[in-house]
């Protein structure tokens, strides 16, 4: 087979952009980011008195997204009682829609080569010192193995924006993923990722085409900072300079039949209250355009990255307390969103931020190309875990998913790998209105203490299934006592799965 030519990346970057990508979704020629609007919203909405915090807080629990007025009124609520109850509310909010529920994945760095010049990431261009690397398919399979063997099913593949790594070597990325199955001594497939998804580039609808065919769960895309005159100074060359290009890339997902897109803002780059406001803009415009909001957002902070002072000297960095404001108004603007929190946060503010509503985090995460697999190597010649390769920015939270599934046990979370909803058609506008009406959740219910199961039987230590097992106890009895469940088969057939799994059998889903 002949190797395929790859453009020259200067050429590349020339004709990444489609600009009829962008105009079809302008309203008047201008985009859903109106700078001048939100900053009179923030200012209009000052000292909100009680009453009115305490009406809005009563919309978001009846899982209502909010208006841009109404959550300018929570971004500037400066009493602190005040904001313990937002605190309260946000985490009723999320175990309404999503009950104790936390979903872990784990990212997988394919490739470091980027025709970008972001200013706060240690892939970028400039950067000469950083190694650069594309992960080869068999590599991608053994990196694969080695989340798989932690006892991982989800997973979100990250790439740098390039020619030697565009859509065709994401696709076929994607399918290296998914083929590696670990069996047991049975023959039982145990060990798999079930879902994909991936943080990519902004790309074009044929493209994404490409990737919807290819079996992508989520399209993650953030848009790292909604102001546009920060945007053009940390984006100073290559494709990633185009703002709208950016800003349009969910719709575009959309429009291609990518139907579960996620966004985010890398905190610290701007004001916190603004991007805030340009996440739920965000979200209004895809549930205006396309009938459904984003499946996710992240609101990752922005960590020390080699060679970038911005990284470190930013005078935008968001507080651990703001952060945590932050997360609760997220929760509370857009109730059916799911939230997730990285570990770029440290054990201990995670542990604090969780409990204002996030749904999903990644745990045992390594950022490094080719990291996992050396890290093996490396335990396996008695050398410790840490590895050379260089990362992306600075991790938090290194610690395994065994321990980091202990602690949310202990907090009397119920971890999930659940991979259903996807597989089931439960994805887009089907979700989001099964979320709205908290239906969703019952199913996930019944998914999280299936796959929970697999986990403790499969990878749990001791320390952890001991926990755990109080966590599936609680669980199933809260299901046996549930009038959801009584209706059709639904608990007899869940009873039936659970005894299936415990039996040695892997994969069954409601
Ligand atoms: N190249 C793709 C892009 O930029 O969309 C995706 C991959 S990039 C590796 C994934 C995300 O990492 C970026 O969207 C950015 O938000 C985040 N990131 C970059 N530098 C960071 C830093 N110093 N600290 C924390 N997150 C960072
Ligand atoms: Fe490249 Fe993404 Fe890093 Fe920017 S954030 S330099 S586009 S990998």
């Amino acid at each position: 087979m002949c190797a395929k030519k790859i453009m020259n990346p200067d050429e590349w970057v020339k004709q990444v952009v489609k600009q009829e990508e962008i105009d079809k979704y302008l309203i008047d020629g201008k985009d859903f980011i109106d700078e001048e609007l939100i900053n009179k919203q923030l200012s209009e909405n000052k000292d909100p008195d009680k009453q009115k915090i305490r009406d809005i807080l009563q919309k978001s629990l009846n899982i209502e997204r909010l208006e841009p007025e109404e959550t300018a009124a929570l971004l500037n609520v400066t009493d602190p009682k005040m904001w313990e109850e937002m605190f309260e509310m946000a985490l009723k909010v999320k175990r309404k829609v999503y009950d104790n529920r936390i979903v872990f994945f784990a990212p997988l760095y394919c490739a470091n080569l980027c025709v970008n010049s972001c200013k706060y990431c240690g892939f970028r261009k400039e950067n000469k010192e950083e190694k650069r690397r594309i992960l080869t398919m068999d590599e991608i399979r053994e990196e694969t193995k080695a989340v798989v063997a932690e006892g991982h099913k989800r997973m979100i593949a990250v790439y740098g924006e390039h020619p030697s790594t565009a859509v065709d070597y994401i696709c076929d990325s994607i399918k290296a993923i998914y083929s590696v199955k670990e069996k047991s001594k049975d023959g039982t497939v145990s060990g798999e990722i079930r879902r994909v998804n991936i943080n990519a580039a902004p790309m074009s609808i044929a493209d994404l085409k490409k990737l919807n065919a290819a079996g992508i769960g989520t399209y993650q895309v953030f848009q790292e900072t909604y102001h546009k005159e920060t945007y053009k100074k940390v984006h100073p060359a290559g494709v990633k300079a185009n703002y709208r290009w950016r800003l349009y890339a969910l719709h575009r997902a959309m429009e291609a039949g990518v139907d579960d897109v996620a966004t985010g803002v890398l905190f610290g780059l701007a004001n916190w209250r603004f991007e805030v406001m340009g996440l739920l803009y965000h979200a209004i415009d895809l549930e205006r355009q396309f009938g459904v909001g984003p499946h996710t957002i992240s609101f990752p902070r922005m960590t020390p990255a080699i060679g970038s002072d911005l990284s470190k000297e930013s005078k935008f960095l968001v507080s651990d307390e703001n952060t945590k404001k932050l997360a609760a108004i997220l929760r509370l603007s857009v109730p059916y969103t799911g939230i997730i929190i990285t570990a770029r946060e440290e054990p201990e503010i995670k542990k604090e931020i969780i409990k204002v509503g996030c749904t999903q985090t990644d745990a045992s995460s390594r950022i490094g190309i080719g990291a996992y697999t050396e890290a093996l190597k490396k335990l396996a010649e008695h050398q410790g875990d840490q590895t050379d390769c260089k990362q992306q920015f600075t991790l938090g939270d290194t610690r395994s998913l065994d321990a980091v599934i202990r602690e949310m046990a202990e907090m009397g979370m119920i971890t999930s790998f659940c991979t259903a909803g996807y597989r089931c058609g439960r994805t887009g506008d089907k979700i989001m209105g099964l979320l709205k009406s908290c239906t969703e959740g019952k199913f996930c219910k019944l998914n999280a203490v299936l796959t929970f199961r697999e986990y403790l039987e499969d990878y749990a230590s001791a320390e952890t299934k001991a926990v755990g097992e109080k966590v599936l106890a609680k669980e199933l009895k809260e299901i046996e006592a549930m009038e959801f469940y009584k209706k059709g088969n639904l608990l007899e057939k869940f009873k039936e799965n659970y005894n299936r799994i415990c039996n040695g059998e892997r994969d069954i889903f409601i």
